[in-house]
């Protein structure tokens, strides 16, 4: 049994990453930049006043001075300012050539339609956003690997780009695997259960950018887990639940060698999820999950997250912070251990409190929490008030 580690490092580097393609802006939102995005253009294109005001030269030192003028935000001021003279100057609007500065409208008092008292003198450079101050030209603004969020896409509009080059999503088939497992439209009869699997996994699919395709609920025959796999060769990856462990009916490693797939490992040294599967065939990724759910959602987040993230080239930085454990804790030694538990901020610490029933069948554990407390191999007992890591989840 290999540990959590090496195994990440297995999967890791068996992963490719996938081609890009160019879309529109307006439908970019959650996919992954594929390319540096740089402005052919300073922001602001010239000096621009950040308040409605008057713009004047600081060196002016005036008190009361011609209004000579206006600038709107879009049209420039036609001539130079001399000595004595402010322009009413809009937020946006750009700096009349000869002032310097914009005394906002605040410290002024108008003494008629076309003078102006200054309350307060003005420095050099106040209220003005210099040109380039924002983005300078063939600067680079977006970088690689970058989520598309609100803001970026305002970005992207900001530089000018009608479209954008993104990292195509990777496909995810899912297979649910368990002669008791039933789609939720069926009825429920003794020993049935309705498939959560795979709407937990084609949700978190749906998170990390990936297209689900839908591949239903096959039977412990290696016959059907066979043409299962097979369907599923036409997508990136492919996610199995159940039919991993030890099982009499656990059959999916065998569908895999007798497709001629590679397990490159079956066992994994941790809590949930030891009996995980990770196998290729061609350049297919197969995952076969154990079908606890807690298992299902617990390998996902630890083994096909970061892979989804990878495949399209997309930044992955999980947030770990240290936190205080709340109770004691007590575990199996060479295990590494992902905990359910609710992590609190209380008065400049994390508090972190596992739930209370640690079983992989308990989907609860994971409702109920917001964050996997990660013990490692060598640890055993681990007393309230230890110090340990936390992943919000
Ligand atoms: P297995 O890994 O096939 O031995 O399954 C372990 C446990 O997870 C069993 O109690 C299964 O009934 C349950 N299970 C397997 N697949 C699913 C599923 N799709 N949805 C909910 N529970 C499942
Ligand atoms: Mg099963």
């Amino acid at each position: 049994m290999i540990k959590v580690d090496e195994a990440l490092k297995i999967v890791f580097d068996n992963v490719k990453e996938l081609p890009s393609d160019t879309i529109p802006i307006e439908l970019s939102l959650g996919r992954i930049l594929s390319a540096d995005i740089s402005a052919d253009f300073d922001i602001p294109a010239c000096d621009i006043s950040s308040m409605d005001g008057y713009a004047v030269n600081s060196e002016d030192k005036s008190k009361i001075f011609n209004v000579v003028g206006e600038s709107k935000a879009g049209e420039k001021f036609v001539r130079s300012i001399s000595s004595g003279e402010a322009v009413n100057i809009m937020t946006g609007g750009i700096i009349p050539d000869g002032a310097d500065s914009v005394v906002m409208v605040e410290h002024t008092k108008l003494i008629s339609v076309a003078q102006v008292e200054i309350l307060k003198a003005s420095i050099k450079g106040e209220n003005i956003r210099c040109q380039g101050e924002e983005v300078k030209q063939n600067t680079v603004v977006l970088r690689k690997g970058k989520k598309i969020t609100p803001e970026i896409l305002g970005m992207l509009a900001r530089v000018g780009r009608t479209e954008v080059a993104v990292s195509y999503q990777p496909q995810v088939a899912i297979v649910s695997t368990g002669n008791e497992i039933i789609n939720i439209d069926e009825i429920l009869s003794e020993g049935t259960i309705f498939d959560a699997n795979y709407y937990i996994l084609s949700g978190m699919v749906d998170m990390c950018g990936g297209q689900v395709v839908r591949l239903g609920i096959v039977r412990d025959e290696v016959e059907e887990i066979k043409t299962v796999i097979s369907r599923g060769l036409s997508s990136d990856v492919i996610l199995l639940s159940g039919g991993v462990s030890a099982g009499k009916y656990d059959l999916v490693h065998i569908a895999l060698e007798e497709l001629s797939g590679t397990i490159l490992f079956h066992k994994v040294a941790q809590r949930p999820g030891k009996p995980v599967l990770f196998g290729k065939i061609n350049d297919v990724l197969i995952f076969g999950l154990p079908g606890n759910p807690v298992s299902v959602a617990v390998t996902f987040e630890n083994f096909v997250k970061p892979v989804l993230y990878k495949m399209q080239g997309a930044e992955y930085s999980p947030l770990i912070v240290e936190a205080v454990l709340e109770k004691d804790f007590v575990k199996d030694k060479g295990l590494k251990y992902f905990v359910r538990a609710k992590t609190e901020w209380r008065d400049g610490v994390f508090y972190s409190m596992p739930y209370d029933n640690q079983s992989s069948g308990v989907l609860r554990s994971c409702v109920e929490s917001n964050s996997l407390i990660i013990l490692d191999e060598e640890q055993e007992f681990i007393k309230a008030g230890t110090k340990i890591k936390i992943k919000y989840v």
